[in-house]
């Protein structure tokens, strides 16, 4: 379970550790949508995405631990190597020997060490689980975990701070870790405000576990959104059902509208952001999403994406 004051207390815990991102307004998807759009800039924040909050939450609150780790090579294996720099905790990140240099390069140069175990995602959890097992190490998951979903809705009392009228939040959603967060948050505040989970079409496995009841897996396909990816856990304990019972809408985009919105943010906005971090600004561009019963709130939830994907993103439409 997670309550609002464990997001209260979170909020104080990772204060040294986050810095806090600015909410800009975004006119030209306000014309778009009717009504005010804002952006919060998450993507701006340190390792380049919002996972850093539930990282750092999660990381602050353990006891005697050996150091952290976890088997992702994405956003949050980032995260947490910062967060244990920042803690002194050392930290392991499992990775199979497919992963690229870069990723490799970007945990070391945070301090962390790199772990090149077996072929499969799965085999670099298994050491992840070992390290937890046999070695005293607190095993950090990317969302389905109490203190992480604390974390990440940090930013639902800071988007209220700025906008306590906001009608709306449009926010990312693959595990559920910053919906569930930010949604307790938020309408811990303000009931009536109304939250919009955003996935893409292909893969999208919370929308497959809602429609089916329960947690299901989906065949993992390429796209834009890599970090939209992945599943939920079929032995999912927190974020399936509180994303069930707290989300008032969910919407799926094509790539293409993944990619116009990642163009409009960079040209309309100067944002550098992620194909997952784009999705809100992609949503209002295809009509999907509107703003008329009041201010509306994109979280731009990140922004590690290869500079020569962006670039050709950037060509490839008008
Ligand atoms: C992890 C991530 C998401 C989705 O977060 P969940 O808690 O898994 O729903 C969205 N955008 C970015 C950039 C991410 O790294």
């Amino acid at each position: 379970m997670v309550t609002p004051d464990d997001i209260r207390a979170a909020a104080q815990r990772i204060e040294t550790i986050i810095r806090p991102t600015p909410l800009r307004p975004a006119p030209a998807l306000s014309a778009i949508a009717g009504g005010e759009v804002w952006l919060k800039c998450e993507h701006l924040q340190e390792t380049g995405s919002f996972k850093l909050r539930g990282a750092a939450n999660a990381s602050a609150r353990l006891g005697d631990v050996a150091g952290v780790t976890t088997a992702s090579t994405g956003n949050h294996g980032r995260a947490l190597a910062y967060a244990a720099r920042q803690l002194k905790l050392p930290a392991v990140i499992c990775v199979s020997r497919l992963v690229p240099q870069n990723k490799l390069d970007a945990i070391a140069a945070l301090g962390a060490e790199a772990r090149i175990i077996g072929a499969s995602q799965d085999e670099a959890f298994q050491e992840a689980r070992r390290l937890k097992r046999d070695e005293g190490f607190a095993l950090i998951p990317p969302f389905d975990h109490s203190d992480v979903i604390a974390g990440q809705g940090t930013l639902g009392f800071e988007i209220l701070d700025e906008i306590p009228d906001a009608a709306s939040i449009a926010i990312p959603l693959s595990g559920g870790g910053l919906l569930s967060g930010v949604a307790l948050a938020a309408k811990s505040r303000r009931p009536d405000l109304r939250i919009i989970g955003i996935s893409m079409e292909r893969g999208a496995a919370m929308a497959a576990s809602l429609a089916a009841g329960h947690p299901v897996e989906v065949e993992e396909l390429p796209t834009l959104a890599d970090s939209l990816g992945g599943g939920i856990g079929l032995k999912n304990r927190l974020t399936f059902q509180m994303t069930r019972d707290l989300m008032d809408d969910l919407i799926l985009l094509n790539e293409e509208e993944i990619a116009r919105g990642i163009r409009h943010l960079f040209r309309e906005n100067g944002e550098y952001v992620e194909g997952g971090a784009a999705v809100g600004a992609g949503a209002v561009l295809a009509g999907k999403l509107r703003a008329e019963n009041g201010p509306l709130v994109l979280i731009l939830s990140g922004r590690n994406i290869d500079a020569a994907q962006h670039a050709d993103i950037l060509r490839s439409g008008s």
